[in-house]
């Protein structure tokens, strides 16, 4: 049950989009006066080190924020002002954009975040200095002002210790408590909040195939106890079927409830198989992913409108790579 490390992921192309739309989340809902209980139920271990042994094993931040970077430094001066999707990625031209991209604005506050935890990053720009990656509670976590809270759950044990010992570094007290639990179950007794505002960040690794269900059925029972909560699903995208249900469960379930959503997806690549000169069969690895928001703020379309472009055109690996963006209720 337990294979699952989110430190091999760190960084990777669903974590772009993942964070980028959860950073556009954490702004708008902590603009208003009144107290945010923000829960991550699947929390990871918070912070990553992207020159630790398990990322640079897996490579994949080098497919996601690092080529992120290191992309929009080789788009042409013109489609970077323009923020415009070229058809093709660009060629690498690196002197032509190296401090122009014109990032959209989620993309824009994802980096300046970046940029805060890597002091050495902010003053170069260069890719090889960023060292730290965040994972989603710390993002949660500097967005939060003294009134709202910060419920983390993570039941890896070494994980837990390690996000534990991360959030505790902060000094930010009982504003932010971590638990050892499962997060489908612990999310219940945390709805209806005191003050009756709720982001809720669900992020499982799906390592077992009943994560997808368990996903659609917490979600119902949480739009249930808290109808006006904010609820951010991840989930990746390939050939199973129960991947391919999600979004539609998650779509019945908030249009039944008359709820608005919005569901955004990411595709970096083909998902197809294939042969290696030995006639080997290859697996692309994971090629794409999606957000599904139910209650999502009314900016959240906007701001992924412009992010997700520059997302296709920056992390493209074939020409299978686009977006989708889609909204209801
Ligand atoms: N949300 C994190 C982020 O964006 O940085 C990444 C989380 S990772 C995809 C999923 C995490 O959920 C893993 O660390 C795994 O150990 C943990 N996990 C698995 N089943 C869980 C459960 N039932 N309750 C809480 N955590 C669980």
């Amino acid at each position: 049950m337990f294979s699952y490390r989110h430190a091999f992921h760190a960084g990777n192309h669903a974590d772009v989009l993942k964070h980028t739309t959860l950073i556009a989340l954490m702004k708008y809902l902590t603009q208003k006066d009144t107290a945010l209980t923000v829960i991550d139920t699947h929390a990871g271990a918070g912070l990553y080190r992207l020159d630790g042994d398990y990322t640079e094993t897996s490579g994949e931040a080098s497919q996601g924020i690092l080529k992120l970077l290191s992309a929009s430094k080789t788009v042409p001066v013109q489609a970077a002002r323009a923020g415009a999707a070229p058809k093709n990625v660009a060629p690498a031209t690196p002197d032509a954009a190296a401090s122009s991209y014109a990032w959209a604005p989620a993309l824009q506050d994802y980096l300046n975040l970046l940029r805060d935890l890597n002091p050495h990053f902010a003053q170069t720009s260069d890719p090889l200095h960023l060292k730290i990656y965040p994972g989603s509670p710390f993002i949660e976590q500097k967005f939060l002002s003294g009134r709202d809270k910060l419920k983390l759950f993570e039941l890896h044990p070494t994980d837990y210790k390690s996000l534990a010992g991360n959030i505790e570094q902060l000094g930010v007290g009982r504003q932010v408590v971590v638990a050892r639990e499962d997060g489908f179950e612990a999310l219940k007794t945390f709805l209806p909040p005191p003050a009756r505002r709720a982001m809720v960040l669900c992020d499982p690794s799906y390592e077992m195939k009943t994560d997808y269900l368990r996903v659609s059925s917490c979600m119902a029972d949480a739009v249930k106890r808290f109808a006006t909560g904010t609820y951010a699903v991840w989930y990746p995208i390939i050939p199973r079927p129960e991947a391919h249900d999600l979004p539609r469960k998650l779509k019945t379930l908030a249009s039944k409830a008359g709820r608005s959503w919005l569901h955004a997806t990411l595709t970096v690549k083909s998902s197809k198989l294939t042969l290696d000169p030995e006639g080997e069969v290859v697996r692309p690895g994971l090629p794409a992913s999606g957000m599904f928001i139910i209650n999502p703020p009314h900016t959240l379309k906007a701001d992924l409108q412009a992010a997700l472009p520059q997302m296709v055109q920056l992390l493209a690996q074939d020409r299978h790579a686009g977006f989708t963006l889609d909204h209801g209720g």
